[in-house]
């Protein structure tokens, strides 16, 4: 008799656990069913949010106050990876120097080139600076084109609508939702990049001409119809040495450039002296989207830097 009221009573536990598992499964559907997708930048991170709503669950690998190029692959990075669907990534080298690692650690087919959760973003853009004479071993980090064009809404737009394909490939029960609010995205990007374009026409040619620090604005600079004479740097990733910093405060001078751009992640002490000699302003860009903290929109983050420079140009 104990032994029946054993075998019954383990019979119910394991109809219980059924259908417990069905109700968990039924109550955690969309949950589960959201693709796990890891980015290189906030940028990208936002963008897919954006584009792919509730059905993506996505982490970036790097914060707005990063330098992209140069990212710590932290073995935690290498779980994230290992347990993606998705890898979206910048390329034209920016991440060469920390992604590679990351993917051949992770052992996860998915990521790799070739695989199905493998996109790279610069396939999609108006690469800038892909025939511009650069050298690696002189120092030089854009080799292969400029690889900053996410400051550009139009091809951010473009990135947005790219995404929606690969979504919708991965997803292939959400496609409509998927192609359709991507366009609604690039949309919305489309429209920034025409009214701010036409802002900014609004300034005098002299209030258009900036310095940036780093080669990295050369998309907003042909956006917004800006002149960029020089950077701080004299190659992208090479510090400033005297004789440059002096060639730049000339140019400043006799060009009467009252703005240098830089991001947040560059040592600002070069740029405020130059600021402090020619009496200008340095306007200091996010790296990116406030995206892991503050769930901010590519879209915004986009607009937010445009403020500042428009505020610190049309002085
Ligand atoms: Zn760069």
């Amino acid at each position: 008799m104990k032994r029946m009221t054993h075998i019954f009573c383990t019979g119910s536990f394991r109809q219980f656990r059924l259908a417990a598992c069905t109700i968990l499964l039924l109550s955690s559907g969309a949950a589960e069913a959201a693709l796990k997708v890891v980015t290189t930048t906030p940028d990208l991170a936002a963008l897919v949010a954006e584009v792919g709503g509730d059905h993506v669950d996505v982490m970036t690998m790097s914060r707005p106050d990063q330098d992209p190029h140069y990212v710590d692959p932290k073995p935690s990075l290498v779980v994230d990876l290992a347990r993606a669907d998705l890898l979206v990534f910048n390329g034209l080298e920016l991440e060469i120097g920390w992604l590679p690692p990351l993917q051949v650690n992770c052992r996860n087919a998915a990521v790799q080139k070739g695989g199905t959760g493998y996109f790279d973003a610069s396939r999609y853009v108006k690469v800038m600076e892909a025939d511009r004479e650069a050298n690696r071993a002189m120092g030089d980090i854009h080799p292969g084109g400029n690889p900053h064009y996410l400051y550009d809404p139009r091809e951010g737009a473009k990135v947005a609508v790219a995404l929606g394909n690969k979504l919708a490939e991965l997803i292939p029960a959400q496609r409509a939702f998927l192609l359709q609010n991507a366009e609604k995205v690039a949309g919305s990007l489309r429209e920034i990049a025409k009214r701010e374009a036409e802002r900014f026409r609004g300034l005098s040619k002299d209030q258009r001409r900036v310095v940036t620090y780093h080669r990295s604005l050369v998309y907003v600079i042909d956006w917004l119809g800006l002149e960029r004479p020089l950077n701080v740097e004299a190659r992208p990733g090479v510090a400033p040495t005297p004789g440059h910093v002096a060639r730049v405060l000339s140019t400043m001078r006799s060009q009467k450039i009252k703005t240098i751009v830089q991001e947040r992640h560059y040592p600002t002490k070069t740029s405020n002296t130059l600021a402090r000699m020619v009496k200008a302003q340095v306007v200091v860009f996010p790296g990116g989207a406030s995206f892991a903290d503050k769930k901010e929109l590519y879209s915004q983050r986009i607009q937010r830097t445009v403020e500042a420079l428009y505020d610190s140009l049309s002085r």
